[in-house]
């Protein structure tokens, strides 16, 4: 798969220079690679060429490929990112090492009950509708401080910061704003006392915007994998 792996150097590279340009490390941000929609097959080329963390979003279709792959769980990581129904918290709680997506508390409390004594505890993001519409998934900027205390009281999850999915915008500044609001969101949570050090934002389209704001994990899937095919 000589696309994908030369599209995943093409990312790291955009990574590095956005990471220059901000006087950052480049290895303060991790890349998660999105794998949604696409198969097994090419998570096991991308871990191949070195790459480790990898995102899914719908729970069955990633069971199925975490089964198929399982001779590699002890060497890459398993990230649900996608939005995530009560009933379906268990073989979350049990089969990911994090989960970006808790948008309440109640998703938090299930997560924290159903992770397995023999598993270290699961590594969680608070995600925060930080564009501010009626219809994105997430915490509101203002209840997001009280949330995220009650969640990082429960004792199988660790709060590692937070999550945002902010609406499309054209030019970098305007992709700025969102990514901006979110650190500041996240400075206030540190500055209340809580151990925080993930801010998970910026995909294919944003993700040097999300750089320059201070993304330590970027989600990436199309600018890897190629366009998602939903039709069957
Ligand atoms: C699909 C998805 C991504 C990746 O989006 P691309 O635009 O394909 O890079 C990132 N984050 C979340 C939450 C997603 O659902």
């Amino acid at each position: 798969m000589p696309d994908l792996i030369h599209n995943l150097e093409a990312v790291q590279q955009r990574i590095a220079l956005a990471a220059h340009v901000a006087g950052r490390d480049a290895r303060s941000i991790a890349l998660l690679a999105v794998s949604k929609t696409f198969p097994a097959e090419d998570v096991r080329a991308a871990h191949a060429a070195g790459q480790r963390a990898f995102g899914e979003n719908y729970v069955q279709e990633a069971l199925t490929k975490i089964e198929v792959l399982a001779d590699l769980r002890s060497t890459l990581e398993w990230h649900f990112i996608g939005p995530l129904q009560s009933n379906k918290t268990r073989p979350v709680a049990e089969q990911f090492d994090w989960v970006h997506s808790v948008d309440r508390l109640k998703i938090a409390q299930r997560l924290s009950e159903q992770r397995p004594e023999t598993l270290p505890p699961l590594n969680v993001c608070l995600q925060v509708n930080i564009s501010g519409e009626a219809s994105k998934s997430g915490v509101g900027v203002d209840e997001a401080v009280q949330v995220a205390k009650d969640i990082a009281a429960l004792p199988r999850l660790r709060l590692r910061g937070l999550m945002a999915i902010p609406e499309p915008a054209g030019s970098i500044d305007d992709q700025r704003v969102p990514h901006r609001r979110l650190r500041e969101l996240f400075e206030r949570l540190v500055g209340e006392g809580l151990e925080l050090d993930t801010l998970s934002m910026g995909m294919s389209s944003d993700l040097e915007a999300a750089v320059l704001e201070g993304a330590t994990i970027v989600r990436v899937g199309t600018a890897i994998f190629g366009a998602r095919d939903y039709s069957h």
